[in-house]
C-alpha cells in the first residue's frame, strides 16, 4: 500500500454534519463535566420560575443527575423542540441579548446534554391535564409519549459521556466532581434565597435551603448558623450600582479563594476582577495566604454588563470594569472598618496584645492545654531581615538557659555560643508534632470531652472530612457523622486537651482543600502537622515562667528542634561573635 492509497481512500467531499455530531461537538463547550449538567438544568428550572428545585446525583454525576422543578413546565409540542439545538423560548432577536433577564438564552443546553447522555424529560404545564415524556439517547429521540406528572419538569440525565469515552477519561476523581456540584448548588442557593433548594448526592442530603427569601437564612442553611452569625453585612449604593451581601470578619479566613462568590443581577458569576477586588479590600488585614469568605450581590443595569462571553456564562464583561472593581473594593472595606476596629497585623499586634501576667497566677505546664489567642496566626515574620541569621550547622540545640519572654511571642534564651530568640508558636508546633509522631498509630490516648461538641461544616468540607475520619480516629479523635454535614466530637487526643474541638476539625477540612489528594502515606503526618499548628500556643499569649521552661526543655529534646513541621525556623541564633561585631567591639563594619 502506498501513501497515495490511504490519502485517496479518505472521503474528502464536504458534507453537512449530521445534527447529532454537530451537537456532540458543541456539547464539549457546554457540558464539560457533571457539574455543568447540574448548572444548566438548575438554570432552566430557575428560568421556569421554580419555587422548589430538587437535585439528585449518583455516581458523582456520571451515573445520574436528576433535576426536578415546580416551574412553568413545557408543553408536549415544545418538548420535542426543546431538545434540538438553538431552540429557546427566551430569546427572539439578537437585540434581546442586551436585555437578558433569564439565565439561559442560547438554546443549547438540552440539545448538548442529550447528545452525550441518555436523557429523559418529563413535564407538565400548569393548567394542562397530562404531561409528556421524551427520551433521548446520544442525541436521538428514542421515545415520546404522554405521561402523568406533577406540574413542572423533571430532567433525568443518565450515563453522561457514555458515547464520548475521551471525555470520561478527563473527569477528575469522584470526590472532586461531587465537590464541584456541592459548590455550584451552593452558589445558586445563595443567589436565589427565595427558591427552596435540595441537593442529594449518593443518597445523602448535602444541602437544603428554606426558600424563605431571607439571604441570611440561606447563608445559615449553607454554612451553618455559627458561621453565618459571624459574617458582616455589606450595603452600598453608588449611582446605579447596588452592592449588598456578606463578608467574613478578619478572624474568619480560608486558605484559598474558593469561597469568594458574586452574583450579578441574580446570576452567580466567577470573575477574576471581582475576586481581586474582594481580596484587595482585605489588604493588610489578613495574613499572606489567607482569604476571606465573601458573598456579594451586585445589581446594575443589564446593559452595563455582558453575560454572553462564554457558553457557560460564568464569565462576564463589564462596560466599566474599573468602576465596578473599585465600588466592590470600597464597599467591602467600608463594611470591614465599620464593624472591626482593625489593628494592622504582624508584629505590632503582638505588641498590642502584650500583657504580662504574674507567673504565680498561671497554672502549670499543660502544654496541650494552652488556649489559642485569635490572631496573629504566626509569630514569624520578616522582622529579622537586618540581622544576620546564622546558619545552623548542628541539628540539635545546646542546653539553653531561659532568660524570659518578650512581646508575648518570643522566648529569649542563652546558650554556650550566644543568644537564642525562640518563636514560641513555631517551637510549640514542633514539640506537639514530635510528641504525636512518637506515638504508635491507633494507640494515641484520647480524652473524652465533658460536653460533646457539635460541629457543622459546609457540604464540601463535610465530604472531605468523611474521607479523613479513619485517619482522625487513629490520631485519637472520636468523631461521628451526626446528620447532614454535622459531626459529633466526643473525644480528642490527650495532647490537644483544652483545644477547641471544632477548630481542630475545621483545620483538617480547610487544609486538605488546597491539595486534595495528599499521598496516603503522608496523610497522617500532614494531618498531625496541621492540627499541631492550630493547637500550638499563639504569639500574643503570655506564658508563665514554668511554661516557658517546659517549652524550652521540650524543644531541646526534639529531633529537629530548629524548624517547625512546616519548615519555618523556630529560632534565631545571635552568636557572641555577631553581637561583638554589632556593638563595634571587634572587626566593625
Ligand atoms: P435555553 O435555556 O438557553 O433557552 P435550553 O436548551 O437550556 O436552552 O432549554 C431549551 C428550552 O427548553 C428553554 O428555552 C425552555 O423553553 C425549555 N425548558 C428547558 N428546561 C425547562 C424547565 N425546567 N422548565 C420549563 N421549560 C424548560
Ligand atoms: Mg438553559
Amino acid at each position: 500500500m502506498t501513501v497515495g492509497d490511504t490519502l485517496y481512500n479518505v472521503d474528502m467531499t464536504i458534507q453537512i454534519l449530521p445534527d447529532e455530531v454537530a451537537s456532540q461537538i458543541a456539547a464539549g463547550e457546554v457540558v464539560e463535566r457533571p457539574a455543568s449538567v447540574v448548572k444548566e438544568l438548575v438554570e432552566n428550572a430557575l428560568d421556569a420560575g421554580a419555587g422548589q428545585i430538587t437535585i439528585r446525583v449518583a455516581g458523582a454525576g456520571q451515573r445520574l443527575v436528576e433535576v426536578q422543578d415546580d416551574g412553568c413546565g413545557i408543553s408536549p409540542e415544545e418538548l420535542q423542540l426543546s431538545v434540538t439545538r438553538h431552540a429557546t423560548s427566551k430569546l427572539r432577536t439578537a437585540e434581546d441579548l442586551f436585555r437578558i433577564a433569564t439565565l439561559g438564552f442560547r438554546g443549547e443546553a438540552l440539545a448538548s446534554i442529550g447528545s452525550v447522555s441518555q436523557m429523559s424529560i418529563t413535564s407538565r404545564q400548569a393548567g394542562i391535564e397530562t404531561g409528556a415524556r421524551i427520551h433521548v439517547v446520544g442525541g436521538k429521540v428514542e421515545g415520546f409519549q404522554p405521561a402523568g406528572a406533577p406540574q413542572g419538569t423533571t430532567v433525568r440525565v443518565e450515563e453522561l459521556f457514555f458515547n464520548v469515552p475521551a471525555r470520561r477519561k478527563f473527569l477528575k476523581k469522584e470526590i472532586t466532581e461531587r465537590r464541584q456540584i456541592d459548590e455550584l448548588v451552593m452558589r445558586y442557593a445563595m443567589a436565589f434565597p427565595a427558591v427552596r433548594f435540595q441537593l442529594t448526592q449518593e443518597e445523602r442530603l448535602s444541602l437544603q435551603t428554606s426558600g424563605s427569601g431571607d439571604r441570611k437564612e440561606a447563608l445559615a442553611a449553607i454554612y451553618g448558623v455559627e458561621y453565618a452569625r459571624q459574617m458582616l453585612e455589606v450595603y452600598a449604593l453608588e449611582e446605579e450600582l447596588k452592592i449588598t451581601g456578606f463578608i467574613s470578619p478578619t478572624t474568619l479566613t480560608r486558605s484559598n479563594r474558593k469561597e469568594i462568590h458574586f452574583a450579578i443581577n441574580g446570576r452567580p458569576v466567577q470573575d477574576a476582577t471581582l475576586t481581586a477586588a474582594a481580596v484587595q479590600a482585605y489588604h493588610t488585614l489578613l495574613m499572606v495566604g489567607r482569604y476571606p469568605v465573601v458573598m456579594i450581590y451586585i445589581e446594575m443595569p443589564s446593559d452595563s454588563v455582558d453575560v454572553n462571553v462564554h457558553p457557560t456564562k460564568a464569565e462576564v464583561r463589564f462596560r466599566d470594569r474599573d468602576r465596578v472593581f473599585s465600588a466592590v473594593q470600597r464597599s467591602i472595606r467600608k463594611a470591614l472598618l465599620a464593624y472591626t476596629p482593625v489593628p494592622e497585623l504582624r508584629s505590632q499586634q503582638a505588641w498590642q496584645a502584650f500583657a504580662w501576667e504574674p507567673a504565680a497566677e498561671r497554672s502549670g505546664s499543660n502544654w496541650g492545654g494552652l488556649e489559642a489567642l485569635q490572631s496573629p496566626e504566626d509569630g514569624t515574620d520578616e522582622q529579622g531581615e537586618s540581622l544576620e541569621i546564622h546558619a545552623f550547622t548542628a541539628r540539635q540545640v545546646p542546653i539553653l538557659r531561659l532568660v524570659g519572654q518578650v512581646a508575648a511571642a518570643y522566648l529569649i534564651a542563652e546558650g554556650p555560643d550566644g543568644l537564642y530568640l525562640i518563636d514560641q508558636h513555631a517551637a510549640h508546633e514542633r514539640v506537639l508534632y514530635e510528641k504525636f509522631i512518637a506515638q504508635e498509630s491507633g494507640s494515641i490516648p484520647s480524652q473524652a470531652l465533658l460536653e460533646p461538641a457539635y460541629v457543622e461544616l459546609p457540604p464540601g468540607g463535610a465530604r472531605l472530612l468523611d474521607e479523613q475520619l479513619a485517619t482522625l480516629s487513629e490520631l485519637g479523635f472520636d468523631v461521628k457523622s451526626f446528620g447532614r454535614n454535622t459531626y459529633l466530637v466526643r473525644a480528642i487526643p490527650v495532647l490537644l486537651s483544652g483545644m477547641d474541638p471544632s477548630a481542630a476539625l475545621r483545620v483538617v477540612v480547610e487544609d486538605f482543600e488546597e491539595d486534595e489528594t495528599p499521598l496516603l502515606s503522608q496523610r497522617r503526618e500532614r494531618l498531625i502537622a496541621r492540627v499541631c499548628k492550630r493547637a500550638a500556643v499563639k504569639a500574643g499569649h503570655a506564658l508563665s515562667n514554668a511554661e516557658q521552661q517546659a517549652l524550652l526543655q521540650d524543644l531541646e529534646r526534639c529531633e529537629s528542634p530548629r524548624t517547625c513541621p512546616h519548615g519555618r525556623p523556630t529560632m534565631i541564633h545571635l552568636s557572641v561573635d555577631l553581637l561583638e561585631r554589632q556593638f563595634g567591639r571587634r572587626g566593625a563594619r
